[in-house]
């Protein structure tokens, strides 16, 4: 077996293990292999294990590698920051976006989405650790962005989706965690997406209701951004 086929089966049994212990159907769990600074070659072994969902945050990076990628059944996923003059791409090429955090994006999103594809899925990023620095819209501000993106026509509003701060404290990360589902709970949308988790939180995430966990590090190794 190659590393990453060891890995995602590694990463499978973390999975199915959280999702025993919360008494979750290990089915409703999806696993976004994050292939960001990875090679083409790397995302064909993941696919050739078992993997079909792949999440990119750099657009440039991510159209080349799909095009290398072209004969693969692949399904990618945008989950990095969003400018708002790079949105065509983005409509054009991926399947859903995990990223949307201003009405503008989500607009042009819609507007540019390609009328022959099914609408695009999109999950609103919400900043639920209150940090300066990091993307996504503030818990105030949600209900009135998810109320606007659920009626643009191109778009399918399915969740939200959030970086908390990272820490090792697991009551702190299920604390993150709980308060995005409750965000979505409190939203009287019919949201069926919660996209939490990463390699060193996804047990903490699944605990508290993630469909989809995102998982880089621990699928293909440390990135190296030299
Ligand atoms: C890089 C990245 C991940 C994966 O993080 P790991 O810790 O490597 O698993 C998940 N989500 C987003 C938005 C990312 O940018």
């Amino acid at each position: 077996m190659s590393t990453i086929a060891e890995n995602i089966a590694k990463v499978g049994a973390r999975i199915r293990e959280a999702a025993q212990a919360s008494r979750r159907d290990y089915a409703a769990i999806g696993l976004l292999a994050v292939s960001k600074t990875k090679p083409a070659a790397a995302i064909r072994q993941a696919h050739t294990a078992g993997l079909r969902d792949f999440g990119e945050n750099y657009l440039q990076e991510a159209l080349e590698k799909q095009r290398e990628l072209s004969d693969l059944p692949l399904i990618w996923h945008f989950i990095g920051p969003i400018q708002s003059n790079k949105t065509r791409p983005i409509a054009e090429h991926f399947a859903w976006v995990h990223s949307v955090d201003r009405l503008k994006v989500a607009e042009r999103l819609s507007a540019q989405r390609p009328p022959q594809l099914p609408p695009l899925n999109v999950c609103l990023q919400v900043n639920v650790s209150a940090e300066a620095s990091k993307a996504g819209c503030s818990p105030q501000e949600l209900p009135a962005l998810a109320q606007a993106v659920s009626q643009l026509p191109q778009l399918k509003l399915r969740g939200l989706m959030c970086i908390p701060e990272p820490t090792e404290d697991p009551a702190a990360q299920h604390a993150a965690f709980a308060r995005l589902r409750q965000l979505r709970d409190s939203l009287g949308l019919d949201l069926d997406t919660l996209s939490m988790g990463m390699s060193h939180d996804l047990e903490a995430a699944i605990a508290e209701g993630a469909t989809w966990v995102r998982i880089g590090t621990a699928l293909f190794g440390a990135r190296d951004y030299a």
